[in-house]
């Protein structure tokens, strides 16, 4: 399987104008591709194949004086653009057969885009020097941050600058799944839920952890300070990149975050089962904001590749439909609850049913898991009865299963 590590790159002045160079031209090639097919579909020709652009937009274009700078970079970058675009079409097709979901149609890049890349392959004969910097040709030898060791050399490398004018390299390597991990005997249903980040079957409610609501909140802090400033300003300026700051902060603490949670997830658990939310489909509706925030699909995603590696079983139920509807221990179908109904009694059973627990209980089953409907049931520990108030029923609690953070970070 393929595998993507990241790294914090530190180019040089000199380097940063060669990498907003190869950016630009990766950029044109791109978007000379895309209005050559755009083009031809709207004059009822053939879809121009990537072989015949590559031949006519890099290697015929560079001759020409309008894009003679495009000998300027390494020519591999300018393939790798081409091949970006087959999979974005790619990428757009599936999306219409139903084969994953839908995409829009490819765009046009532009400078303005909040993140630029350029990617080298292989045979683009980038290396690490033995100062352990990163060699690419006609840029230089890069100063990178190397947090991890590789564990084995790279097929691609990828030079990004995010919204905050950061760099990163991204190298793709390919690993066996030789990492298997010793079998455990938990299996797991989990529900992403709103109210919390995620719920397990085994009754654990998960929030996010304290560093990512830090920086949340400093990221709208930061929003706040910008929309007090004047439009036009040199102030505003200054503003507008803090908030870039605090975006970039934000998305690195929540991927920690995901990473953290998905790998003790993974380890902890012989097989793990999440419904399908059709994230693209709620990305739609009002939900929208919190589903982008809580970051789902990137987390389901990291959960799919770990259970891959580590040989764990990674199983991904089809919108089954009312998992508050029933009930995880004996199976009756009550009906719909409205959302503010947390806990309730099963009618046929009397079990007293956490929400959240049930729900994620019953994606467990669904995906033919073993777990125990116990978890989502809620134990009435015996509330002490305040005085004076002896013999009035004491309301039900659930603060028994909720554990703020994840223990054992
Ligand atoms: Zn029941």
């Amino acid at each position: 399987m393929q595998l993507r590590y990241s790294f914090r790159l530190y180019p040089s002045a000199g380097q940063r104008t060669a990498l907003a160079r190869a950016f630009g031209c990766a950029r044109v090639v791109y978007n000379d591709a895309l209005r050559a097919r755009e083009t031809a579909h709207s004059e009822g020709m053939p879809f121009p194949k990537t072989g015949d652009l590559s031949k006519q937009l890099i290697t015929e274009a560079k001759n020409t004086p309008e894009r003679a700078w495009l000998a300027e970079v390494s020519a591999v970058i300018l393939q790798q653009s081409l091949r970006g675009l087959d999979a974005a079409y790619r990428n757009f097709f599936d999306g219409l057969m139903g084969k994953r979901p839908r995409m829009g149609v490819p765009r046009y890049k532009s400078r303005k885009d909040t993140r630029q890349a350029a990617r080298f392959t292989a045979n683009a004969r980038w290396s690490i020097t033995p100062g352990q910097k990163l060699r690419l040709p006609k840029i230089g030898d890069v100063r990178v941050k190397w947090s991890r060791t590789l564990p084995s050399s790279p097929s691609t490398v990828t030079v990004v600058k995010d919204s905050a004018g950061r760099y990163f390299v991204s190298f793709v390597v390919e690993t066996g799944p030789e990492e298997v991990l010793p079998e455990v005997s938990p299996e797991l249903g989990i529900d992403l839920g709103l109210g919390h980040f995620a719920v397990l079957s085994d009754g654990t409610k998960i929030d996010s952890p304290r560093f990512l609501r830090r920086a949340e909140k400093r990221l709208k802090k930061a929003q706040r300070a910008l929309s007090r400033k004047e439009k036009g300003s040199k102030n505003r300026d200054k503003a507008r990149v803090r908030v870039a700051r605090a975006h970039a902060r934000v998305a690195d603490a929540r991927r920690e975050f995901h990473h953290q949670l998905s790998t003790k997830l993974i380890r902890e658990n012989q097989a793990v089962a999440v419904e399908d939310l059709a994230v693209k489909g709620l990305a739609r509706t009002r939900l929208a904001k919190s589903v982008h925030d809580a970051g789902w699909s990137a987390f389901v995603s990291m959960l799919e590749y770990k259970a891959a590696r580590y040989g764990r079983t990674f199983l991904r139920i089809g919108r089954f439909g009312p998992t508050s509807q029933v009930c995880s221990r004996c199976g009756v179908k009550d009906g719909p609850k409205p959302l503010h109904v947390r806990v309730w009694t099963c009618g046929a059973c009397e079990a007293v049913l956490d929400r959240d627990v049930n729900a994620a209980v019953n994606v467990a089953k669904a995906a033919g898991l073993a777990v125990s409907a116990c978890g989502a049931q809620v134990s009435r520990a015996p509330v002490p009865a305040p005085r004076g108030e002896a013999g009035t029923h004491p309301k039900p609690s659930t603060i028994r299963w909720e554990q703020a953070g994840i223990p054992g970070f």
